[in-house]
């Protein structure tokens, strides 16, 4: 009887061990996440070479995109992706000689990351003070999908939105996996910078960006097994 009860617990350890070694094997990697709050660059001279806008009332962007990314970074963990920043408080200004050559070297951070999307944060600016709304920018065309499917989850959240663009960027040219460009809102703009500071405007933004990005992987991934 203890014979057959020994033989029934090595086995339980064997089987119980079996499914262990299988899920580290087997389970989904967890995806990598760039993000890339624009501007604050300085070169050599310590000249502010990427400033990014500004609203009338001293906002300035290159602090915003920081917040934004910081509180868009902890829902992102949350849902178990793995972030990286290009920049972050504790390094506020990056070292470039242009902004051409500090917009390369973000997406070339991206790549060294083997980041699944590279993730660009920004402000806009307008000589309109009228113009207002959420914008995505995306340039290859392995970025198109990616751009609506989280512009569509942004349009269910019923902010305002300006719209949906492809545009030839530095950063686009450099990165080698996905990458979109977000606009938040406009700091040109009174009611879009008062948004642009709720936390409540941040957190619909973040979630919606979020659920984008689930839905993007998932159908991404599921084209793969087909394959
Ligand atoms: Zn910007």
């Amino acid at each position: 009887m203890r014979i057959k009860n020994c033989k029934f617990i090595i086995i339980l350890i064997y089987l119980i061990f079996s499914c262990v070694f299988l899920y580290s094997v087997y389970k989904p990697s967890r995806k990598i996440i760039v993000l890339d709050p624009g501007h604050a660059a300085k070169n050599s001279k310590g000249r502010i070479i990427n400033y990014g806008c500004r609203s009338k009332s001293g906002t300035r962007e290159l602090d915003l995109v920081l917040d934004i990314a910081e509180r868009l970074s902890y829902k992102l963990i949350q849902n178990d992706m793995m972030v990286y920043f290009t920049r972050d408080k504790r390094h506020f200004w990056r070292h470039a000689e242009s902004q051409n050559a500090d917009n390369q070297d973000r997406a070339e951070f991206a790549n060294s990351k083997n980041a699944d999307i590279f993730l660009r944060i920004h402000c806009n600016w307008s000589v309109s003070s009228k113009c207002r709304g959420v914008s995505i920018l995306w340039y290859k065309d392995d970025s198109k999908d990616l751009a609506e499917i989280v512009m569509g989850e942004i349009e269910k959240t019923g902010v305002i939105i300006d719209g949906i663009f492809k545009k030839e960027l530095v950063g686009f040219r450099y990165a080698e996996k996905p990458s979109i460009l977000i606009e938040f809102g406009y700091l040109s703009n009174e009611e879009d910078e008062k948004l642009l500071k709720d936390d409540e405007y941040i957190k619909k933004l973040s979630d919606a960006i979020v659920k984008g990005l689930k839905i993007y992987f998932e159908k991404k991934d599921e084209i793969v097994v087909e394959k």
